[in-house]
């Protein structure tokens, strides 16, 4: 990727925090679940099936249960999703976890997006941002996360997801407060950068997120960007046993 960008910013601790995790991590779309679907097949109902799929799951995990289920109804689409058992989508996401819930909500946004947009996400997609995102969230198991994924990544609208990865990570760093709720973090995230830089990002947030800056315990002495961090409970090194 690169250094991020040069020149005046508003905030240069940010810019630095990027620029470094720019060359520290080579972004690919098969690091991602949504956006290698989006890459390979440019189709944004698909993309949204994937992206419901990694809901409280790993990104890998959902890439595996969104082939089982092209596989097993035979390819991805609203018409296909809506006319599928809902036990054989069920059966077909079980890898990805929370098939109980998910494969229902999967045929019901699909009955949805036909009856009210012809089975044509563009539809939506080609609104403004803020109508967009709106129509978006009213859909079946789309919240903002969702939206903003699916708005970023197949549409080019300017926007943060914030995912379990990015919230943490923004928080530590001083990106954003550590109080406050999805909005409040998106929002403080976005300030600090150039709308045409958000998806980079978001993505490089998340790599980081999942390589160094772990939920349990982060690994803070080989962490590219711990001399920007304030983050106080640092984890340190192990200490070698002396005998
Ligand atoms: S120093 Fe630790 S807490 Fe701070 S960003 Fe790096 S890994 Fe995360």
């Amino acid at each position: 990727m690169g250094t991020f960008y040069t020149g005046d910013h508003p905030n240069p601790k940010a810019r630095q925090i990027i620029n470094t995790l720019s060359k520290v991590f080579k972004i690919k779309p098969s690091q991602f679940a949504s956006l290698k679907v989006e890459k390979r097949q440019h189709d944004p109902f698909k993309t949204l099936v994937v992206t419901i799929l990694s809901q409280n799951s790993t990104d890998r995990s959902a890439g595996r249960a969104f082939e089982k289920l092209e596989e097993v109804i035979g390819g991805i689409s609203p018409e296909k999703l809506s006319a599928a058992p809902v036990q054989r989508i069920r059966n077909a996401i079980a890898i990805g976890g929370l098939q109980w819930h998910k494969a229902p909500a999967l045929r019901q946004l699909s009955r949805t997006i036909l009856e009210q947009y012809a089975g044509d996400l563009d539809q939506i997609l080609s609104k403004p941002f803020d109508e967009a995102r709106e129509l978006l969230m009213d859909l079946p198991q789309v919240g903002p996360k969702t939206a903003d994924v699916l708005l970023v990544t197949s549409a080019s609208q300017p926007t943060i997801p914030v995912d379990t990865h990015v919230d943490r990570v923004s928080r530590r760093l001083g990106l954003a407060p550590l109080k406050g709720g999805y909005e409040k973090v998106r929002a403080s995230i976005q300030s600090l950068f150039p709308r045409i830089k958000y998806h980079q990002v978001h993505l490089l947030l998340i790599a980081h997120g999942r390589a160094y800056c772990t939920a349990l315990r982060p690994k803070c002495p080989t962490c590219p960007v711990r001399k920007y961090c304030p983050y106080p409970r640092k984890t340190r090194p192990i200490s070698k046993r002396s005998n």
